[in-house]
C-alpha cells in the first residue's frame, strides 16, 4: 500500500504530525525501531507506579494554544517541578532563589543575595562568553562551584568554559522565595501517563515497531511519496559530513521496599564525584501513596554510534556541522526533518508540539 507520508519515528513530533495530517485526509505510517511507541515520553507501570523509562518528563508551557492542544487528549495533574540539589549532603533548593541563597550564605533578603552576587560576578565583564561565565555572571562563584559546576560537566562530559551559554539560561533565577522550576504559566504531568497522548494522537493510524528506517531504506522510501524523518539528520544523511555529538545517559532503576525514599520526585546531585546526576523517585510526579518506590539514578554517558542519542551537543564546532547538513536536507525537497534529532536542537515537549504543528500548517 502507498501512502502520503512516511512518518520515521513516533515521538511526540511524529505522533502530533501524523495525527494532524491524518485530520486533513492523508495516509500515513509511522514506524519507530523502539519496540514501542512514543518515543522518549513513553512509560512504563510496575506495581501502579508509572515510571519515567528515559528520564523525567514535566509537561511546562506559555503557550496557551499548545496547552489546549495537549489537554484535548488528556487531563493535566497540578505537579509542580521543584527539585533539590544535593551537594555532598548539603540540600539546595533549585533553581535559583532565595532558598537557595539564604541556605548559601545565611542571609535572608534579596538586597543582601544581590550584593553577594554583585561581588562575586565582578570577574566577569562584557557579555558572558560561554557557560562558566554565564552562570557566574547570574549567580556569582559560591553557587557556580557547588551546584554548577560539577553537574554541568558530569552532564555535557566537557569543561564549563566550552559550552555554549544558553544551556545555563534555560533555568530561572529569582530573587524570591519561590521554588517551581519553571516560569511557565502551565505546567503538570498528564493523569493517566503521558503514554495516553501518543495513543490518541496514533489512534487509527497504521504503525510498525522494531521497523528501523535505515536498516532497510529502499523498502521504506518505497511506502511513501514524502518523508517525516525525526531521527539523527547525520544518520539519514549516512555521515557523509562527519558525525554530530550527542551526549548518552544510562538510566539505572530501582525497586525499593519504603513508601517514600527521597521526598522529592527529582534530586540533582551536584558534585563531580558523584557519577549520577539525577536520582527521580517517580511516584512523586503522582502524589503515589504504594508501599513501595520505583527510583531511577541517571548517569550521562559518551554516546556512540548505535546508542540511544539524548541530547544534541550545541557546541559551535556541532553547529556548524549541523548548518551543513541543513543545507543537505534543504534539497530533500520530499523530506520534513523535524524534532530534537532531525533539527539537532535542545526542545522541549512543547516546542517540539509547536513545530510539528508549523510544519503541518506548510502540507
Ligand atoms: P523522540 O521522542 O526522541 O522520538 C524520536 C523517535 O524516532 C524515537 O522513538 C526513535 O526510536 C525514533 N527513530 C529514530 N531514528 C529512527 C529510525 N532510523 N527508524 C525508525 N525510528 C527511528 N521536555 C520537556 O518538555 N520537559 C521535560 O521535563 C523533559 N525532560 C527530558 C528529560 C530527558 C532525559 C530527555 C532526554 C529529554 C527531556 N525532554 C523534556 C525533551 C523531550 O523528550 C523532547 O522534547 C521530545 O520527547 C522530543 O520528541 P521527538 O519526537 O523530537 O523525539
Ligand atoms: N544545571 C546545573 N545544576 C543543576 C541543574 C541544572 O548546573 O542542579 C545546569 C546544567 O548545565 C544543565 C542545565 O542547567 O545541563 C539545564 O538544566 P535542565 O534541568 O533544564 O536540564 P534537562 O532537564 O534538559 O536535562
Amino acid at each position: 500500500m502507498k501512502y502520503d507520508y512516511l512518518i520515521v519515528g513516533s515521538g511526540l513530533f511524529g505522533s502530533v504530525f501524523a495525527h494532524e495530517a491524518a485530520k486533513k485526509g492523508k495516509k500515513c505510517l509511522v514506524i519507530d525501531r523502539r519496540d514501542h511507541l512514543g518515543g522518549n515520553i513513553y512509560c512504563e507501570e510496575k506495581e501502579g507506579i508509572r515510571i519515567h523509562t528515559y528520564g523525567a518528563h514535566i509537561f511546562h508551557t506559555s503557550n496557551r494554544q499548545i496547552w489546549d492542544y495537549v489537554n484535548q487528549f488528556v487531563e493535566f495533574n497540578h505537579y509542580v517541578n521543584s527539585p533539590v540539589a544535593n551537594y555532598k549532603g548539603e540540600i539546595y533548593n533549585l533553581p535559583f532563589n532565595m532558598n537557595t541563597f539564604s541556605r548559601m550564605w545565611g542571609i535572608s533578603t534579596p538586597q543582601e543575595a544581590a550584593a553577594i552576587i554583585a561581588a562575586q560576578r565582578k570577574a566577569i565583564t562584557g557579555t558572558p562568553e560561554n557557560l562558566e561565565e554565564q552562570a557566574i555572571s547570574l549567580v556569582g562563584t559560591d553557587i557556580y562551584q557547588k551546584l554548577i559546576k560539577g553537574y554541568t560537566e558530569k552532564q555535557w562530559g566537557r569543561d564549563c568554559k566550552e559550552l555554549p551559554a544558553f544551556i545555563i539560561r534555560r533555568l530561572p533565577v529569582r530573587y524570591t522565595y519561590d521554588n517551581n522550576y519553571f516560569n511557565d504559566r502551565y505546567q503538570g504531568i498528564p493523569i493517566g501517563g503521558y503514554n495516553q497522548i501518543i495513543e490518541k494522537l496514533l489512534d487509527g493510524i497504521d504503525t510498525e515497531i522494531g521497523a528501523d528506517f535505515i536498516a532497510d531504506r529502499e523498502k521504506w522510501e518505497r511506502a511513501a511519496d514524502k518523508i517525516v524523518y525525526t531521527g539523527p539528520i547525520d544518520e539519514y544523511f549516512g555521515y557523509e559530513l562527519g558525525r554530530l555529538e550527542y551526549r548518552g545517559l544510562r538510566f539505572e532503576t530501582e525497586r525499593l521496599e519504603e513508601e517514600n525514599h527521597q521526598g522529592v520526585a527529582v534530586m540533582n546531585y551536584t558534585d563531580r564525584e558523584t557519577p549520577y546526576t539525577r536520582v527521580i523517585e517517580h511516584k512523586h510526579f503522582e502524589f503515589g501513596h504504594q508501599p513501595v518506590t520505583y527510583i531511577t539514578r541517571e548517569y550521562p554517558c559518551e554516546w556512540k554510534p548505535g546508542d540511544e542519542a539524548y541530547y544534541p551537543v550545541n557546541d559551535a564546532k556541532n553547529q556548524a556541522l549541523y548548518a551543513k547538513y541543513k543545507a543537505l536536507a534543504e534539497k530533500e525537497t520530499h523530506v520534513i526533518f523535524g524534532g530534537r534529532l532531525g533539527e539537532y536542537k535542545y526542545y522541549d515537549m512543547d516546542k517540539v508540539i509547536e513545530r510539528a504543528l508549523t510544519c503541518i500548517d506548510g502540507i
